[in-house]
């Protein structure tokens, strides 16, 4: 039997609410680092590199999460086609499928 993202979604919400929260708290405390005067020892390119990397995971969780409420979530934003549910369970904030994401 094949599972379709449906039978996972409760998974897979689960799991972007956990890595939204984590990236959350990523970012707070990487901006408490680059508030200190010598940043706590970070290098300033590499504590930036940090804070939008995490700021992208931010953004990425969010927006899945949206599209879950929306109902949209697991469809391409490129080609409309779905997007593979082993695909989502890699990456379950990915919004395009593999040919889509290849072509940007
Ligand atoms: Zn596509």
């Amino acid at each position: 039997m094949t599972h379709t993202v449906n039978d996972r979604a409760e998974a897979l919400r689960d799991l972007l609410e956990r890595q939204f929260q984590e990236h959350t708290d990523q970012l707070t405390e990487l901006t408490v680092h680059s508030r200190q005067p010598d940043r706590d020892g970070y290098d300033p390119d590499t504590l930036r590199r940090l804070m939008d990397a995490a700021r992208q995971g931010v953004a990425d969780t969010a927006q899945a999460l949206r599209r879950m409420s929306e109902g949209s979530y697991g469809s391409c934003e490129g080609c409309g086609g779905d997007i593979p549910l082993a695909r989502l369970e890699v990456l379950p904030w990915a919004q395009y499928c593999v040919p889509c994401q290849q072509r940007r």
